[in-house]
């Protein structure tokens, strides 16, 4: 397989920029072999989209890209759909949409790739992640002897570690995935007092998502559930046009241009007090297509971000610590709470607080979102033995740049989650912690670890990213 041209590589978000030694389009598996043979003693990473804000699919060596790899294909019982690695979840809920199905589970996005996307855990609200789903995979690695071969991996504790590896174990090919019958889904936006009053409503609205609003603290629920029918509301179309112009394009506008332009944390307060409140109309119940209404047109603009999960029994006493030391963050004279402080004492961090109060305001409604326990060893809602709990992912997002002082206050804020509320951080997003922090965060991790060396015992699947993140160890790229 000969490499094609190699040239500069960026990620959706920009702050990963990296020039492989070769690049790869492989069109059939056979590529696919050829290449690891040829590299069995280097390193080899993938990218889907490259949509992920960490350095998962940065390599100085050699970088595969399986967008040929796109066959789709429904099986017999509509249960199962077998998808190529790099087929884009667009194209397959496109695909899955014209037969009467579509995915129990997807993002705020569907640019994603099916491999990438299953690779982080990636998820929506009120569900399982997609990495759950997968019911099986097609994966080329290492086998014993350091010979290239394809394996299908479908049960045990492998499918549970290959369900989300982060390209840890191999080049995934292909990947079976769960599909249900097309449902519709039903929404409306609700300003509600407090936590509880959102949590409350959370058994009438099984997909609810909500947000925590910076500069007013307020919470808007996004109220979702799943349709009685598949009928489509008379004004979904006229909601679909508002949200995309309104909210999607406008408010998004509103932001980059007041946050990250004109730096007016003025212009940015008015934003969330004035313009924000009569932007939201809670007497609009509308019922879509799950696939129209779950999507949201995030990838407009350019940003970074980073999730952290955390518990259910943690979700108040973490938002206590988001909203505290954001608003710490943003005005140097902001006094945590004694909960708060309490936290920060406790891991020696009262000089680190010190440092960021005032340097950094807040911009973006702050997305909490519940994801169902899901059967896999690492993902960020992966459960262990008997224990199954829901896990909340709170997602901290910046339009400003440079994003030193966000990353700073989002290191801040990820040490104080994963060491005292044991949250853990998305494996597609921006991620400041290294293995050794998040150690006792992910039962299932030395499970994990030891698939890996299954896969591949010479670590050729492994770059800096993967060494420091998820296995601990010396950097390797
Ligand atoms: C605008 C935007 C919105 C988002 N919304 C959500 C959301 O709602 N929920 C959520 O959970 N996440 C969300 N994400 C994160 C996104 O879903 C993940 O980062 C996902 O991994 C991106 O998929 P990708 O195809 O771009 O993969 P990439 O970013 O290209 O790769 C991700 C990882 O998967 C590995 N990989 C990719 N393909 C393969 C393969 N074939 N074999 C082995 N390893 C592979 C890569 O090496 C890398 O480590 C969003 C991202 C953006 C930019």
């Amino acid at each position: 397989m000969q490499p094609r041209g190699t040239s500069h590589v960026r990620n959706f978000g920009g702050n990963i920029r990296f020039r492989p030694r070769n690049q790869y389009l492989p069109r059939d598996e056979e590529d696919v072999l050829r290449i690891l043979a040829e590299h069995r003693t280097g390193t080899i990473r993938v990218i889907g989209a490259g949509h992920s804000w960490n350095g998962g699919i940065e390599t100085s060596g050699a970088l595969v890209d399986l967008r040929h790899f796109r066959r789709i294909q429904i099986h017999p019982d509509r249960r199962r759909v077998s998808v190529g690695a790099g087929c884009r979840i667009a194209e397959l809920l496109a695909h899955l949409a014209r037969r009467g199905l579509t995915l129990p589970s997807i993002g705020l996005i569907a640019r994603q790739t099916v491999a990438g996307a299953t690779a982080t855990g990636t998820h929506g609200s009120g569900r399982h992640s997609m990495s759950h789903y997968v019911e099986s995979m097609r994966i080329a690695c290492y086998g014993k002897g350091g010979e290239a071969e394809v394996r299908r991996v479908d049960s045990g504790e492998a499918l549970r570690a290959v369900r989300c590896s982060v390209g840890a174990l191999g080049v995934v090919l292909e990947v079976t995935l769960k599909c249900v019958p097309q449902y519709y889904v039903r929404e409306r936006c609700v300003w509600r007092s407090d936590l509880d009053a959102v949590l409350d409503n959370e058994a009438a609205a099984a997909l609810q998502q909500f947000y925590l609003i910076p500069h007013t603290w307020a919470y808007l629920e996004h109220e979702r559930s799943v349709a009685p029918d598949n009928r489509r509301s008379g004004i979904a179309m006229l909601y679909r046009v508002y949200w995309l112009v309104v909210i999607d394009v406008l408010l998004h506008l509103g932001i980059k241009l007041t946050a990250s332009m004109l730096r007016s944390r003025r212009l940015v307060d008015l934003i969330y007090r004035r313009l924000l409140p009569v932007c939201i109309f809670p007497k609009w119940r509308v019922t879509d297509r799950s696939d129209r209404q779950l999507l949201m047109r995030h990838d407009l603009f350019r940003h970074l971000e980073m999730e952290a999960f955390v518990p259910r029994e943690t979700l108040r006493p973490a938002l206590a610590v988001v909203s505290d030391i954001l608003r710490a963050a943003d005005n140097a004279d902001y006094e945590v709470s004694a909960g708060v402080h309490d936290r920060i004492r406790s891991l020696d961090l009262e000089d680190a607080l010190e440092n960021i109060r005032g340097s950094y305001s807040h911009h973006y409604p702050i997305c909490v979102r519940r994801v169902r326990p899901d059967d896999t060893l690492i993902s960020m809602s992966s459960c262990h033995g008997v224990e199954r709990r829901d896990w909340y992912a709170i997602s901290l997002i910046t339009f400003t740049e440079p994003r030193l002082p966000f990353q700073n206050v989002a290191r801040f804020l990820a040490t104080t989650m994963v060491r005292t509320l044991g949250a853990r951080l998305h494996w597609g997003k921006w991620d400041p912690l290294d293995a050794r922090q998040i150690e006792d965060s992910y039962p299932g991790i030395a499970a994990f670890r030891a698939i890996c060396a299954r896969f591949d015992p010479q670590g050729v699947f492994r770059n800096r990213f993967l060494e420091e993140a998820l296995f601990g160890t010396s950097p390797h790229q």
